[in-house]
């Protein structure tokens, strides 16, 4: 492709990109699966990197979800929530494993499984939960607050009068999305498209009885803002938030060979159905946090992570079946 040709390619592919961002983060309604979304902004990164000086700050690829909206007081982040680099497949992690060894030494990565809901970020101030935010653009979120204190497993009071934000995923459980797509059917209503939507579209509700109804909950998986935080490694801090009184999940594993960490992706791409919520795939992160302080950051999400993506279900079905047939 020449340069005029993919001018106007990254053109076409921003235009379709921003409108299924919107549909997705802002209205809570995507029109296309996701598999389809991820694939175009590959396409946009492989274009971009080709081209360098056709990279635009206002790219999808540059920009982290969605604009918070109007009708909820807005919370900026101190910490920015970012989002996360894509692998799809075992070569992308092989490339994300030699880009860590080219900086850091005797490493370790924990991997977590990557649960499709949205990201919170939880305040507590001397051990008491006083705000929730959407993760919103990464840098400004929205207060819901009202909406998060119905959710029972996140603690209103933590263990320890701590001072920390905590992040992780509000989500809704599989069979509270069955069940409350059947009540809206019955009702004549529309129905969700995904658990992801029906949980982010209950928690963007200014009234707190439709959040208190639907069933959510929330797994927490990392720290954001915490001045007095001496916790050197990302799994002994997991350990720490469930001390707390936060729901961690208990898949969580940790391993020194990416060649494990690819034995665990292909483990739980078989069986991700067996669980009660969805998960898109699997979170792998150095545990170090002074190694983590040394990779660092892109605009968009941090060198010391990547999302291990799930091929879309019919790839999964054929695999199964190959399994099952040798
Ligand atoms: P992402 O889903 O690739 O990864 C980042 C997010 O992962 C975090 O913000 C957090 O919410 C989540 N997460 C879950 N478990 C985690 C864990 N253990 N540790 C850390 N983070 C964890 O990126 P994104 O920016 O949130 O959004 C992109 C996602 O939205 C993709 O899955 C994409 O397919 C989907 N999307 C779909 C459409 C559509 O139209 N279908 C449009 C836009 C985005």
């Amino acid at each position: 492709m020449n340069r005029e040709e993919a001018a106007k390619k990254i053109e076409y592919l921003k235009d379709e990109l921003n409108q299924y961002n919107y549909e997705y983060h802002v209205l809570d309604n995507p029109t296309v699966p996701d598999h389809i979304y991820d694939e175009k902004l590959h396409e946009l990164i492989g274009l971009e990197e080709q081209f360098p000086d056709l990279l635009t700050e206002d790219s999808p690829s540059q920009r982290v979800g969605g604009e918070p909206l109007d009708k909820f007081v807005k919370v900026d982040h101190e910490v920015p929530m970012l989002s996360l680099g894509n692998a799809f497949g075992e070569d992308d992690l092989r490339d994300f494993d030699r880009r860590i060894r080219e900086q850091v030494n005797n490493y370790r990565y924990v991997c977590e499984l990557k649960i499709d809901g949205l990201a919170i970020s939880l305040t507590y101030e001397n051990g008491k939960f006083v705000r929730g935010a959407t993760r919103g653009d990464g840098k400004t979120g929205e207060d819901i607050t009202n909406n998060l204190k119905t959710i029972k497993s996140i603690p209103l009071k933590i263990k320890e009068e701590e001072t920390i934000e905590v992040r992780g995923e509000a989500y809704m459980p599989k069979r509270s999305f069955l069940a409350l797509n059947e009540a809206r059917e019955q009702e004549g209503l529309e129905v969700f498209a995904n658990p992801r939507n029906a949980a982010a579209g209950s928690l963007r509700q200014l009234d707190p009885k439709i959040a208190a109804k639907r069933n959510l909950s929330m797994f927490v998986y990392s720290v954001g803002k915490w001045e007095a935080g001496s916790i050197g490694s990302h799994s002994e801090r997991l350990e720490y938030l469930n001390k707390l009184g936060f729901k961690t999940n208990p898949e969580t594993r940790t391993f020194e060979d990416i060649e494990d960490v690819i034995k665990y992706t292909e483990e739980w791409t078989l069986k991700r159905s067996e669980l009660d919520y969805e998960i898109d795939g699997i979170v792998i992160k150095v545990d170090s946090i002074d190694q983590q302080e040394e990779l660092g950051f892109t605009a968009k999400s941090p060198r010391w992570a990547i999302a291990y993506k799930f091929p879309a279900e019919e790839a999964v079905t054929k695999l199964h079946d190959i399994e099952l047939s040798v």
